[in-house]
């Protein structure tokens, strides 16, 4: 079942038009899909069968508070990575207890606020992290449940700037690190370890690297066992594939992953966590924009539309392939012709599509760029003082504005001049 579909030649988000959306509510604007968010969460929660997991969704793919709520509802707690991520989830209605923190830099003052509400687990990287947080939680009179997060030297993903797994990475320790971090953090005061993290990369299909490094976490887990340590918890992270071709190409093969979860697991008697972002949400919202201007250059066609890479920076930054539709099906006869497709900012990185086959699109036509609902809104950006875009969430036959556009005075209205101007 699609929630983004042509009826009677309009494309439509669930049973709205979104021209609908689009005019009263303007360009560019992000709508996401109530039913898409739900059936992701749900097949993702399924492929599990009857293996009792935490499903942590990953709020930096999308931050918006109802899209968290949506979720919130189907029972999923939080991935986070900044306080301003926690103060969202608790917003949204996700509870302390459903909250996971992770992140390589976490300052003091995080640490402070997440232990004072008291997160259900925080993912150290490093030594000086943990005797930090041992400091810091003592102090408070808590003591917080912790995982390590391990860097398997195993790299996966779809692009170098989403592989996190391998030896030049930032993120996590080595395996022997976290055996050794986590004998220390039995002795240590205001901390309770509690498992293993891992988080190898992004836009993963191909789960052999997964299993692999799940594995050896398995193995680490069972030395630690042997050395005497209880361990409760294994965080496997989150990294599977959207799919944002329209050409059939597969996605991952969910219940395939959920097998493969639960043999790795089996009898060991551990709580299982998870923390899917794109998958869940990427395929759940589009883009909404309008085109301002086609022009040629010596060589090339532009469409120029009103959205641009501060308001959707993937094509920029991973060379991100995203379709893009016109609100209007153009009819199977109509002439197809190769454009770049550009936004307006003042730079050549600035291109959604290049040489992209499509039927003409004529300044004031609208279009959709597909799956945009993972890192889309939440690395936005006001670039070229460009408002911030609008968000607005489907259920159905109902929408609702979520967030609105910026506005001018939210945009410069905080800024003072010093009294020498
Ligand atoms: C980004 C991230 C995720 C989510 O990744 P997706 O590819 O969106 O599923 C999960 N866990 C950690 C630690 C992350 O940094």
């Amino acid at each position: 079942m699609r929630h983004f579909q042509y009826i009677d030649g309009e494309l439509t988000a669930e049973d709205v038009p979104l021209r609908a959306i689009a005019e009263a509510v303007g360009t560019p604007a992000y709508v996401y899909s109530t039913a898409t968010l739900e059936r992701h969460f749900t097949v993702f929660r399924e492929a599990f069968g009857n293996l009792p997991v935490h499903i942590a969704f990953a709020v930096k793919a999308n931050t918006n508070r109802a899209v968290l709520a949506t979720l919130a509802r189907l029972g999923a707690g939080a991935d986070t990575v900044s306080e301003g991520e926690i103060r969202r989830a608790l917003a949204a209605g996700i509870p302390a207890s459903g909250i996971v923190f992770a992140g390589v830099g976490k300052t003091d003052a995080e640490l402070a606020f997440a232990v004072g509400i008291g997160v259900r687990q925080i993912n150290v990287e490093s030594a000086q992290e943990l005797d930090r947080l041992s400091a810091i939680a003592a102090a408070a009179g808590r003591e917080q449940a912790v995982c390590f997060r391990v860097n398997p030297l195993i790299g996966a993903g779809g692009h170098a700037k989403i592989t996190t797994g391998h030896g030049a990475s930032k993120f996590g320790v080595t395996l022997a690190e976290a055996e050794s971090l986590y004998a220390r953090a039995v002795t240590l005061p205001g901390v309770r370890p509690e498992g293993l993290s891992v988080h190898i990369g992004s836009q993963i299909v191909d789960f052999a690297p997964l299993e692999a490094a799940y594995r050896r976490m398995v193995e680490t887990v069972l030395r630690l066992r042997a050395a005497g340590h209880t361990v409760r918890r294994l965080d496997l992270g989150g990294g599977l594939a959207a799919t944002y071709r329209d050409d059939g190409t597969p996605g991952p093969d969910l219940p395939a992953y959920g097998a493969m979860v639960r043999s790795v697991v089996e009898g060991l008697d551990l709580e299982i966590e998870l923390e899917p972002g794109r998958m869940i949400a990427a395929n759940a919202g589009v883009l909404l924009s309008r085109a301002v201007v086609t022009k040629q250059s010596q060589e090339r066609s532009f469409l120029v539309l009103d959205a641009a890479m501060n308001d959707l920076i993937r094509p920029a930054l991973y060379d991100a392939f995203h379709e893009i539709l016109p609100l209007r099906e153009a009819p199977a006869d109509r002439p197809v012709a190769a454009a770049d497709i550009v936004g307006p900012v003042c730079e050549t990185g600035d291109t959604f599509a290049e040489h992209r086959q499509m039927p003409p699109v004529e300044p004031g036509d609208l279009v959709a760029i597909m799956s945009a609902g993972a890192y889309g809104f939440t690395m936005a950006s006001s670039y070229n003082s460009r408002l911030l875009p609008a968000e607005v969430i489907v259920n159905g036959d109902r929408w609702s504005v979520v967030r609105p556009r910026q506005t001018w005075d939210e945009l410069f209205g905080t800024e003072t001049l010093p009294d020498w101007l």
